[in-house]
């Protein structure tokens, strides 16, 4: 089976916008209330609490605070479980302390794992997602889908806008990964100048980075500018314990300033999944290939090098590795990813010798061996193609079992 995700716009009427708003809140708190929990059970036993008691615990929880039977209790259950899983992964040092949620954090989300419908619209009627508790919310379905909805989730943006993320197991059985070959295989270089650079049996391609990005940059720059100037006092005040507690207001102006900065934030952002989109579609469309490799990036590392900081976050690399990867699947291609250690950048692709210092800014350069010159993006992407044809013992030099990109859903 695979599982699909499909986003659309929803449009909750006032009613159901206080539902919705009451589901965000009391997930949120939720949420925040096992994080507490289970450091305190930390601190004080040395081990992670365990989710099912905090699960039946929230049942009693329930009457102590009856608004939390307002809502869909499985979205509360969620909510421990997401919590659950953030402080597991703190717990066996994958990822940082998980922060409590805040009701200022302008994104606000919950889930729905069961029960919820998604009734494409008729002749004569308009397209709904059916949740609990909350009832058939006005959507926008622009695209079809077969199969059995597993999650809902429901999503506030900064922006005000609502979206339902739905998650479908379309019952298709992944087809199997055709055969690997040198001859159908190309190497897909991310590079700063260009954002791809493509190797196959055909030669090479360069896909640039899209230019509304610089565009779009620039009216960020002047919104921010215009939302700095725009009043917002902070206040300390006392509580009864004789804590400071933080006080932030701001003006209208401030508030509509805000929005407009959040809408110019989503349509970059959908702009450049639908760019992502398009290019991976186009990729795995091509017939002449079967087999991609890429570099492993390791990220985290390199979004820290601020050169490239910029260029990775701007294409979105890592979003468009996971897209390039779940097109791939559903089609019986392969993604390779190189070894952590395979110097692509840096090997000659004529002769193999490797190149002893290149910087960033050398966009040429010359073999000292062989004499061949070579574009950087595109010998590192004819290397990476070469990546298939090296034995075993050498894929296990160069980090054969580097972690992989991780398995995540595409961030809407
Ligand atoms: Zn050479």
């Amino acid at each position: 089976m695979s599982i699909v995700s499909y986003q659309f716009r929803i449009y909750p009427n006032t009613s159901q916008r206080q539902s919705l708003i009451d589901h965000f809140g009391c997930a949120r708190w939720v949420y925040n209330r096992y994080l507490s929990e289970a450091h305190d059970c930390y601190e004080a036993t040395g081990k992670a609490m365990r989710r099912n008691d905090f699960i039946v615990r929230l049942v009693h929880l329930k009457k102590d605070y009856p608004w939390l039977k307002e809502v869909n209790s499985q979205s509360l259950q969620m909510a421990a479980r997401n919590a659950d899983r953030a402080f597991v992964n703190f717990f066996e040092k994958r990822a940082k302390r998980p922060r409590f949620k805040s009701k200022h954090t302008c994104r606000q989300s919950f889930q729905c794992p069961q029960h919820c419908k998604v009734l494409f619209p008729e002749i004569g009627t308009k397209g709904h997602i059916v949740l609990p508790k909350i009832g058939a919310v006005k959507a926008i379905l622009h695209r079809r889908f077969n199969g059995t909805v597993k999650t809902v989730t429901v999503v506030r943006e900064p922006s005000g806008k609502y979206y339902a993320s739905v998650l479908v197991d379309n019952g298709l059985v992944a087809l199997a990964p055709d055969i690997i070959d040198f001859e159908h295989t190309a190497g897909i270089d991310a590079g700063i100048k260009t954002a791809f650079t493509v190797v196959s049996q055909n030669g090479t391609e360069k896909i640039d980075s899209p230019s509304f990005l610089k565009k779009s940059s620039e009216q960020l720059k002047k919104q921010q500018k215009r939302l700095s100037r725009c009043k917002r006092t902070v206040t300390f005040k006392e509580n009864e314990k004789g804590e400071k507690i933080k006080e932030v207001s701001v003006s209208k102006r401030y508030e509509k300033v805000r929005q407009e900065l959040a809408r110019t934030h989503e349509r970059i952002r959908h702009r450049r999944k639908d760019w992502i989109n398009q290019v991976t579609r186009r990729l795995v469309n091509d017939s002449q290939v079967t087999t991609y490799v890429i570099e492993d990036l390791n990220l985290k590392g390199m979004v820290k090098n601020h050169h490239l900081a910029r260029a990775i976050s701007d294409v979105g690399i890592g979003n468009f590795y996971r897209a390039l990867r779940y097109k791939l699947e559903a089609a019986g291609k392969n993604l390779v990813v190189a070894g952590r250690w395979f110097p692509s950048s840096k090997l000659c692709p004529e002769c193999g010798t490797k190149k002893e210092s290149l910087t960033l800014r050398e966009r040429q350069w010359s073999c000292a061996h062989c004499g061949h010159e070579h574009d950087r993006d595109e010998a590192a992407a004819k290397n990476l193609r070469h990546w298939v044809k090296l034995t075993e013992i050498e894929k296990h030099r160069y980090g054969r079992n580097g972690r992989a990109l991780e398995r995540e859903a595409i961030p809407f």
